[in-house]
């Protein structure tokens, strides 16, 4: 994730001044100086760096701490002021009918991010379509096609037609009944007139409430320049950051925000379509800063429960006290699966960023999608004795499951294990007693 560091290195520096009620030039420049090696590590614009710096020395060393505030506490807060003013608001996009188009390079990432946020529009409520005019890059139609499935949202595309133009009419006539089209362009593997022609022809065409421009969060430097052409063509009214799960950095498309004087409308953070995060800068900012994000966190937590089919009444904080039963997994895997990946979970929790990750056994959450469905019909063959109390499943038991769930008896050995080593897992978040974890839980039911 971007400017993954700043949050412990910052720590640091202002660990040191622990105990202060005063900051002096000194103090505040180590904090700045900590700032400025983050953001230009993670390619942020010299400029825009400068700028932040300047304001946060001058708040720093000007402003009275509020009674009873400590010096630490004083300039963190200016710090998470400062920084959400760098990032900027989250471009505004109203839950009602709108067409959205989205620019871009080549393998930026337009396609996946039109199916996520399709999904996410489909979250709110909303029937989103996908037009997908790329006729250009092989592969696009079949891939935007899929991913549209899998959002389960309306699709519409011609792997026949080489118009993008046609496309965008026929896909307008074809998905009547959407609320929000988001339409998909080509791009080309750089800048070209041809590129930037066609999108200017699919724009005056589909007349979208927003342009968005996507960018890979790799793209350090380049973002200016692809942000002012593109902004000329069409002009850009939010940018859609990719890749965040891949790269330290990120930090050049803030230029591109600040060229195309936009804001910043979504994250991508994976390949699957439910990788998308709407931007929130309070939120980013204080994930950023290692103050974690819980906003987000209950917000997932509370979809992913929701998904979790017929409740009975199964609490997730019993598990946290109790044993951990098959019954438990079965529902942990359904709310992981509606929920992301665990360990973009775990960064939004205040304190377990990177860490505790960090001492688990990689596969212990590693639940495949077709491995979690045979779990599912293997403890459908099992006794609620079984269910309760794995441990008494031996050989006997096994070869019994094993021909009513029609599954081989190394795949009820593996549920067994992964059981277990969730168990473990789960017994390590106890260990932790009225710890982090349950203030989390706590904090979530608020
Ligand atoms: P397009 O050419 O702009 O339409 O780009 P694509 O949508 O085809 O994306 C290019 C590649 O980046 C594909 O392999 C995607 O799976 C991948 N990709 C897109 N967004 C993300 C993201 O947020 N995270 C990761 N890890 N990969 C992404």
């Amino acid at each position: 994730m971007v400017l993954d560091n700043l949050g412990s290195s910052l720590r640091g520096t202002l660990d040191q001044l622990q105990g202060k009620s005063r900051l002096d030039e000194e103090d505040v420049d180590a904090v700045v100086k900590e700032i400025q090696r983050s953001l230009i590590g993670a390619d942020v614009d010299i400029s825009l760096v400068q700028d932040l710096s300047d304001s946060i020395r001058q708040r720093a060393l000007d402003e009275e701490p509020p009674a009873g505030t400590t010096a630490r506490d004083h300039v963190l807060k200016i710090v998470y002021e400062e920084m959400v003013a760098l990032v900027g608001d989250s471009t505004e996009l109203p839950l009602e009918s709108q067409t959205i188009l989205l620019a871009g390079l080549q393998g930026s990432g337009k396609t996946t991010s039109a199916a996520k946020m399709a999904w996410w529009f489909s979250t709110k409520g909303l029937r989103p379509a996908v037009i997908q005019t790329d006729t250009f890059r092989p592969g696009a139609y079949e891939q935007s096609k899929q991913m549209c499935e899998r959002a389960e949202v309306d699709f519409y595309g011609d792997p026949d037609e080489e118009d993008p133009v046609e496309i965008v009419r026929k896909g307008f006539e074809e998905t009547q009944e959407a609320d929000i089209r988001i339409v998909d362009t080509s791009g080309r593997s750089g800048l070209n007139e041809e590129l930037i022609e066609e999108l200017k022809e699919i724009e005056g065409f589909a007349t979208p409430d927003r342009n968005l421009l996507v960018l890979d969060a790799a793209i350090g430097q380049g973002a200016k320049d692809q942000a002012r052409a593109f902004g000329d063509a069409v002009g850009i009214d939010g940018v859609v950051i990719t890749k965040l799960d891949g790269t330290a950095k990120g930090g050049g498309a803030l230029a591109a925000v600040n060229e195309t004087d936009s804001t910043i409308a979504f994250l991508g953070t994976g390949e699957t379509v439910q990788d998308i995060e709407r931007f929130e800068p309070n939120g980013f900012i204080s994930r950023l800063l290692g103050m974690g994000d819980l906003k987000q966190l209950a917000e997932r937590v509370e979809r992913a429960m929701q998904g979790t089919g017929e409740d009975d009444d199964w609490d997730p904080e019993d598990m946290m006290q109790g044993n951990f039963t098959l019954h438990d997994m079965r529902k942990q895997m359904q709310a992981m699966n509606n929920m992301g990946p665990l360990e973009q979970v775990m960064d939004m929790i205040p304190g377990f960023g990177g860490g505790l990750m960090d001492q688990l056994p990689d596969d212990a959450m590693d639940v495949t999608k077709s491995r979690m469905l045979d779990f599912e019909v293997i403890m459908d063959s099992m006794t609620e004795e079984e269910l309760e109390n794995p441990r008494v499943v031996g050989a006997e038991r096994t070869e019994r499951i094993a021909r009513g769930s029609g599954k081989s008896e190394e795949r009820i050995s593996e549920l067994l294990e992964q059981h277990r080593m969730m168990e473990r897992m789960i017994k390590q978040f106890q260990g932790m007693g009225d710890g982090d974890m349950q203030r989390m839980m706590k904090r979530m039911e608020q």
